[in-house]
């Protein structure tokens, strides 16, 4: 059968075999958001419960265990992740890694984080032997939405690990989880892809500007694809163009209409913008938004590189508390305000 990974990923999989002669218990794959880090980790879950791998190490795709696998029912598997995707996955399919900034949107009850009862369910999973006794299966992702008491209870399980059990953890920003779940795992890295065969693939997938789209996402083609094909553009160019005109009125005015869009979206755009301006300044090169070159250049020439650098600090720790504000209203107030205050020409 032919590579069921994305066609960048082929080196990263041969680079996994190579751990199968010293398997450890927890690897954390770790990487950009939308480069398609969890279906290579369901791949590699996929083809550690397979009966008769193929060469190269792959799934077969033809035995019961793939079988069971691709319809979730493989008794010896479990997934967990927070609610919130498994509530908007079954409107659409199986892209959770690119497809977030959209889920975000759609959901309000379901809970954004993995919570200590779906890592108190795994002791069950545990104890129980498994399927003509191979491995026992353990995918979480991301690992930076387990809260701090899932993370500890997660952590116990690391330390004492059940035999036969593998954990697969999946994480956008590592630099959110705990040291001591880190130093737990067997840490792997997934790369972005070259920016060639990015686009290649995007064109592949009929999307349109896929050069656009790719820049915008930092490279990330499937967090491109997905934004391609989203109502978020409108929202977008509609937030750039008022980071083009900084100033408090138009921050009260767009903290009021835009409290509705997921705040990590807001934050990446306002990211990714301050990132521009900052490398237009020192290299006079453009990486996200290269069709706001003309804006974003006659603002670079207003700020001061300190001024710079401390806005875009804060926009980090920002990024930090953007899933659970008191009031997206003031959240955003706060951030366009500060933003504005790089433009402040009375000091
Ligand atoms: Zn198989």
């Amino acid at each position: 059968m032919t590579s069921p990974l994305f066609p960048w990923q082929d080196d990263a999989w041969a680079q996994l075999q190579q751990l199968s002669e010293r398997m450890p218990h927890a690897i954390l794959f770790h990487g950009a958001e939308g480069i398609g880090k969890t279906l290579f980790a369901e791949r590699f879950a996929q083809s550690l419960l397979c009966q008769s791998p193929a060469s190269g190490g792959h799934p077969c795709g033809q035995c019961d265990s793939c079988g069971w696998f691709s319809q979730y029912s493989h008794p010896d598997y479990r997934r967990v992740r927070p609610e919130l995707l498994d509530e908007s996955e079954a409107a659409e399919g199986e892209e959770a890694d690119a497809a977030e900034p959209k889920k975000a949107k759609s959901a309000k009850a379901p809970s954004k984080e993995i919570k200590i009862d779906q890592i108190r369910a795994l002791a069950d999973f545990m104890n129980i032997s498994t399927h003509r006794q191979g491995m026992r299966v353990i995918l979480l992702y991301p690992a930076e939405a387990l809260n701090t008491a899932a993370a500890n209870a997660l952590l116990k399980t690391l330390e004492e690990p059940p035999p036969s059990t593998m954990f697969l953890l999946v994480s956008n920003s590592i630099d959110r989880l705990l040291p001591t779940i880190l130093s737990r795992c067997r840490k792997f890295a997934l790369a972005m892809p070259a920016p060639q065969q990015a686009l290649a693939w995007l064109r592949d997938k009929g999307v349109d500007d896929a050069d656009v789209w790719l820049a915008e996402q930092g490279g990330a083609p499937l967090a491109a694809q997905a934004l391609a094909q989203s109502d978020v553009r409108e929202v977008m160019d509609e937030f750039l163009r008022t980071l083009a005109h900084p100033g408090v009125e138009t921050a009260l005015k767009t903290a009021d209409r835009m409290q509705k869009i997921p705040l990590n979206d807001l934050v990446s755009w306002t990211q990714r913008w301050l990132y521009d301006m900052f490398s237009l300044k020192l290299a006079e090169r453009i990486r996200y938004y290269p069709r706001y070159q003309k804006e974003i250049g006659a603002l670079a020439q207003r700020v001061e590189m300190s001024d710079l650098l401390g806005v875009l600090k804060s926009i980090k720790d920002r990024r930090a508390v953007a899933g659970h504000p008191l009031s997206a209203k003031l959240f955003i107030e706060d951030m366009l305000l500060d933003y504005a205050s790089l433009f402040d020409t009375a000091r």
